[in-house]
């Protein structure tokens, strides 16, 4: 069961880190755009819109809800840069606007900058990284995944912290199994 769990926080851990890394190379992607054009993509729920838009080195993440919906959809744009662009390796920072009218939109905004999201994104693709490397050396030399101790003498389970090696093929007995049972 303890090693069932081991191979689902494995690929759990695989599969958050792949999402990662896109995210990741998509904003290493746009980072040099923002720094000749503002970019900005938006997705709008009818009430809410979503937008993320890099603008010279700065990646802000703002939300908008309007009085009234509006027709849902993919947007995004290029615009020319504001003499009072945000600029500054460490600019972090955060905005809200309130309604004063009810026909006003409500406006949240948070921002920081770009290489903060790069590095953010890319700590846990690195991690995985490391660690794939670790099982794989572990994996030649004959060594337990999970601790790397050496399985040489005990191939079946590892007696120091009980990791049971995966099987690298089926058994032959469990696809004869499964051939016996399509057949009835
Ligand atoms: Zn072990």
């Amino acid at each position: 069961m303890r090693q069932h769990l081991a191979h689902v926080g494995w690929h759990l851990f695989t599969a958050a880190a792949v999402v990662s890394l896109v995210i990741c190379v998509a904003a290493l992607v746009i980072w040099p755009v923002g720094h000749w054009r503002r970019l900005y993509f938006k997705y709008c729920f009818g009430v809410t819109q979503i937008e993320i838009q890099t603008e010279a080195g700065t990646l802000a993440v703002g939300r908008y809800e309007f009085p009234r919906a509006v027709p849902r959809g993919w947007g995004g744009a290029t615009r020319d840069l504001d003499a009072d662009s945000p600029s500054g390796p460490f600019d972090f920072g955060r905005l809200h606007k309130d309604r004063l009218r009810p026909d006003d939109n409500l406006y949240d905004c948070v921002w920081c900058p770009h290489w903060f999201v790069v590095a953010l994104f890319g700590v846990m693709p690195t991690v995985w990284f490391v660690r794939f490397r670790r099982r794989r050396v572990r994996l030649l030399k004959g060594r337990c995944i999970g601790c790397g101790y050496d399985l040489r003498a005990t191939p079946g389970r590892c007696p120091e912290c009980g990791t049971i090696p995966r099987l690298p093929r089926n058994p032959p007995m469990q696809r004869t199994a499964a051939g016996t049972g399509a057949l009835k």
